[in-house]
């Protein structure tokens, strides 16, 4: 037997992954990986006392007993494990990348496909080059569909994963301005997302495209895609569908065939009405009925601080903080203009990642904000605070001093935007709100 065939075998016995003992479940395979300030392999001790059937390690000298497997390299065996495991898992995989709206457009389709199906969705933002294993190697073999989100900030990484999850099905939600330093710029971008087109075509997978992107139509073109189910305008028996409310959830119509239909979905944001009917259009395919389509978007509620909106005792807030970059930004910014509360507030954070770019990024967005005339506007962050002597608003350096600022000055009966990277940790001022 080959060290992939005998790590399978532990994997049935033992089909729990964990690869953080702050975590460990009984019975699990621990996978000792190694990050930039740790080394697993010295947990290798701790995670069989906490109960860890088996731990992979890649240091011989950690290989304490016979529940230690020694492999050339951890992370590798898990990538391994995870693309044998997938081999064997005759389902459908729909696999979806792009800049902005992944996990909320992933989360409203398994909302939507579990009316029908035994449906396994990434848990959480489980998407990069551990993530993904991790994901796969949780897919059961009751799991009738699943769904991967696959992230990515750099070249090469999307067509990695793709070998991974091994997608039948797959979508990019959109193109946009994210991680330009790790892929170089838009260009960067648009190629490495379009890994995945070019996974599909080989595979010959479906792939789902939003027909009003013309980025989207550009790069489907170049990848010759011939299996392609279209969402958007209608054209040629594709899901078309229309807003019908956005102020201040979502409510639109959507067509198919001669039939429309009305949905509801309990998100804030205009620009989700293309991650609502990226989802319509997987359940149409899936042969979902339009009724259940639309009972699985009504009843998917976001906890994730992605377009939440949130009472608090003096204000409502668009809970939006889990990240930012310049696209989302933009759209969550237009999205508040556009919203009919007698008072707003925006209060942004530093997006990160943006390379050279930053400065440029930056001002663009303050010029944004300004121009739509917001009651309130604070800025946080060294990039936003470089520029608060050209511009009217509140800067603050640092999180801390905008801390200071809000508990200080109290806002009352405000729609407030609260948004920024994940590290601004914007989070920690909804307290204050
Ligand atoms: P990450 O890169 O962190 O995994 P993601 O692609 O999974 O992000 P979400 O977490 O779903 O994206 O959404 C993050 C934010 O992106 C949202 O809160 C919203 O501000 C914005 N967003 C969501 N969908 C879109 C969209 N279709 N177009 C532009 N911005 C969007
Ligand atoms: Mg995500």
């Amino acid at each position: 037997m080959t060290s992939i065939e005998v790590l399978y075998q532990h994997y049935l016995n033992h089909p729990i992954v964990s690869t953080d003992t702050r975590t460990i479940i009984k019975g699990c395979m621990f996978f000792a990986l190694r990050g930039e300030n740790f080394d697993a392999n010295t947990f290798a001790a701790e995670a069989l006392q906490l109960g860890a059937a088996f731990v992979i390690v890649d240091r011989e000298e950690f290989a304490l007993n016979e529940n230690c497997i020694l492999v050339p390299d951890v992370l590798t065996a898990l990538q391994d494990l995870a693309t044998y495991h997938r081999k064997k898992l005759n389902i459908p995989v729909i696999g979806l990348t792009g800049s902005n709206g992944k996990t909320t457009t992933k989360e409203l389709i398994k909302a939507v496909l579990s009316e029908k199906y035994q449906v396994f969705a990434t848990k959480g933002n489980l998407n990069n080059h551990i993530g993904v294993p991790l994901s796969i190697l949780s897919i059961s073999h009751a799991v009738e569909i699943a769904v991967i989100e696959m992230g990515a900030n750099h070249q090469k990484e999307i067509a990695m994963l793709c070998e991974i999850a091994q997608p039948t099905h797959g979508l990019i939600t959109n193109i946009g301005l994210a991680h330009l330093d790790g892929f170089g710029g838009f260009e960067g971008v648009k190629k490495g997302k379009a890994e995945l087109y070019a996974y599909l075509k080989k595979a010959h997978g479906y792939t789902f495209i939003y027909r009003n992107n013309p980025y989207l139509i550009e790069m489907s073109s170049t990848a010759d895609l011939t299996k392609v189910v279209y969402y958007g305008t209608a054209k040629e028996n594709s899901i078309s569908g229309e807003l019908i409310d956005t102020d201040p959830l979502i409510e639109l119509k959507w067509s198919y065939l001669e039939h429309t239909f009305n949905a509801k979905a309990n998100l804030t944001g205009t620009y989700n009405f293309e991650n609502i009917l990226a989802a319509i259009c997987i359940g149409n395919f899936f042969a979902i009925k339009p009724e259940e389509i639309n009972r699985g978007l009504a009843n998917y509620f976001p906890v994730n601080n992605r377009s939440q909106l949130t009472k608090t005792t003096n204000n409502s807030v668009i809970c939006d903080f889990y990240n930012a970059n310049p696209s989302s930004m933009m759209a969550a910014l237009n999205n508040l203009k556009s919203l009919s509360a007698k008072h707003k507030t925006v209060i942004i954070g530093d997006m990160f990642e943006l390379g050279d770019e930053a400065a440029k990024q930056h001002q663009n967005i303050i010029e944004l904000a300004l121009g739509f005339n917001f009651d309130e506007l604070i800025f946080i962050g060294e990039n936003f605070f470089a520029f608060k002597n050209q511009y009217q608003g509140k800067f603050f350096n640092t999180r801390a001093e905008a801390q200071l600022y809000l508990t200080q000055h109290t806002l009352k009966d405000s729609l407030i935007l609260l948004k920024g990277s994940r590290g601004m940790a914007l989070e920690q001022l909804l307290p204050l709100l």
